[in-house]
C-alpha cells in the first residue's frame, strides 16, 4: 500500500487557470497538490502555443503562452505546490458530508489524496496520446509499447525503436541513447519539427554510429504475449524488419475529457455545471475553473479562469476554516499577505 497524502485541496489540471488557482488559494493559506497528465505545468498554453503572443491577458499588452505560465509558475513559488506530473486523476470518491466535504483521489500512476476540497481545472481534458494505427497495438501497450517515459530505467539496455519527429521523440532519443542497448529513431521524412540543437545532436549521434535513424512508417509488430521482437516498417526500399524490445510512438496529443464524466458532477455537453458565486459544482466540495466549466454568459478565456479561481478559493476556504473570519484584504496594503508572498 502507498503513503496517502494529506491536503487541503487537490487541483486537476495544471494548466494557466489551475496554476492561478494555487496562488489564490495559497493567499488563503490553502495548501494545493496540482496533478497533471502532461509532463509540465501551463496546459494549452504550453502544449499547443508556446511560442504564440496572447494580447488579452490583464497587465501584458503581449505575452507569449510559454512566457505566461513561467511567469504563474514564478508567481506561485512563495506558496511551494507539490505538482505530480504524469499522472492522470483516475477516481474521486465522497468520503465527507456535504458540511464538511472530504474526498480521495486516485490517479493512474497509484498515487493517493485524501483531501477537504477538489478544483476541477481539467481544461478540454486530459491531454492524451496518439495511438498509432497499427493493428492490435492494444495488445503491446504499457508492457512493450509506451506513449510516455515515466521511469527510464524501464529502457535501460533495451533495443528502443522511438517514432515522430517533434520535441518528445528527439528529446527522448538524446536521453535514452545513453543508456539503452541502441536506440532507432524513425520518422516518415527527413526533416523535424523539433529544437534544431536536438536535431543536430541527434544526427550527429548517427554519424558516430551510437544510434541509427530510419525513414519510414510503422506497418505492424510482431512479438508475443504484448512483447516486441520487432516493427515492421515501410520505407523507400520496401517493408523491412526493425529488431526492438520497446516501441515509443510520439504522434501527438488529443484532447478527451477522460475519468472526470465518471465523478457524478452532472455534465452539460461535456463540461462542468457550476454556481458562478462560488464556481463549486453540484458536489459540495467540489469546484470547476477555467475552460472545464459551464454556466450562462460563460467565455473561454484565461483571464476568466483567474477571477474564476478567486471566487472559489473564498468558498474553499470556509471548507479548509470553517471557524476563521473571512477578512477581505489587498495585497498592496496587508503586510499579512506581503508575509504570505515573502515581500514583507
Ligand atoms: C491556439 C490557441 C490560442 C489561444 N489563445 C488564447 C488567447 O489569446 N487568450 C485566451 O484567453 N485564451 C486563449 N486560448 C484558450 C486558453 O488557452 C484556454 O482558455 C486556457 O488554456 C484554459 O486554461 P485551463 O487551465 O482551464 O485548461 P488547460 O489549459 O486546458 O489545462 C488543463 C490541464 O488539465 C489536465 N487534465 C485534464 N484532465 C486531467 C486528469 N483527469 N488528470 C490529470 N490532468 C488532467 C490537462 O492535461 C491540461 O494540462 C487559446 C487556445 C488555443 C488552443
Amino acid at each position: 500500500m502507498t503513503e496517502t497524502i494529506k491536503t487541503d485541496v487537490v487541483i486537476v489540471g495544471a494548466g494557466p487557470v489551475g496554476l492561478f488557482a494555487v496562488f489564490e488559494l495559497g493567499l488563503l493559506d490553502i495548501k494545493s497538490h496540482l496533478i497533471d497528465i502532461l509532463p509540465k505545468p501551463g496546459g494549452q498554453c504550453a502544449e499547443l502555443y508556446p511560442e504564440k503572443p496572447i494580447y488579452d491577458i490583464p497587465g501584458f499588452p503581449m505575452v507569449t503562452g510559454q512566457g505566461l505560465v513561467d511567469n504563474l509558475m514564478k508567481q506561485i513559488e512563495p506558496f511551494s505546490p507539490s505538482f505530480h506530473y504524469n499522472e492522470m486523476v483516475e477516481a474521486l470518491e465522497v468520503l465527507g458530508t456535504p458540511e464538511a466535504p472530504l474526498f480521495r483521489v486516485r490517479t493512474d500512476g497509484g498515487i493517493t489524496f485524501e483531501t477537504k476540497c477538489v478544483v476541477v481545472a481539467a481544461g478540454g481534458g486530459s491531454f492524451q496520446p496518439k495511438r498509432p494505427p497499427v493493428p492490435s497495438i492494444e495488445d503491446y501497450e504499457n508492457k512493450s509499447v509506451f506513449y510516455a517515459v515515466r521511469k527510464m530505467e524501464e529502457f535501460r539496455d533495451r533495443t528502443v525503436l522511438i517514432v515522430g519527429g517533434g520535441d518528445s521523440a528527439l528529446d527522448w532519443t538524446l536521453n535514452l541513447a545513453p543508456i539503452a542497448k541502441r536506440v532507432v529513431l524513425m520518422h516518415r521524412r527527413d526533416e523535424f519539427r523539433a529544437a534544431p540543437h536536438s536535431v543536430n545532436a541527434m544526427r550527429d549521434l548517427v554519424a558516430q554510429k551510437k544510434m541509427d535513424l530510419v525513414i519510414g512508417q510503422i506497418a505492424g509488430l510482431k512479438g508475443d504475449n504484448g512483447q516486441l521482437s520487432a516493427v515492421s516498417a515501410k520505407t523507400n526500399d520496401g517493408v523491412i524488419d526493425i529488431a526492438c524490445d520497446r516501441l515509443l510512438p510520439f504522434f501527438g496529443l488529443t484532447m478527451k475529457l477522460g475519468p472526470i464524466a465518471d465523478w457524478g458532477l452532472n455534465l452539460h455537453e461535456q463540461l462542468v455545471p457550476v454556481d458562478t458565486e462560488k464556481f463549486e459544482t453540484n458536489v459540495p466540495g467540489i469546484f470547476a475553473i477555467g475552460d472545464i466549466n459551464t454556466y450562462p454568459g460563460k467565455l473561454k478565456l484565461i483571464l476568466s479562469g483567474f477571477h474564476e479561481g478567486a471566487l472559489a478559493a473564498q468558498k474553499v476556504q470556509r471548507y479548509v476554516y470553517p471557524d476563521k473570519k473571512v477578512i477581505f484584504q489587498y495585497t498592496t496594503s496587508s503586510t499579512n499577505l506581503q508575509k504570505k508572498l515573502g515581500v514583507a
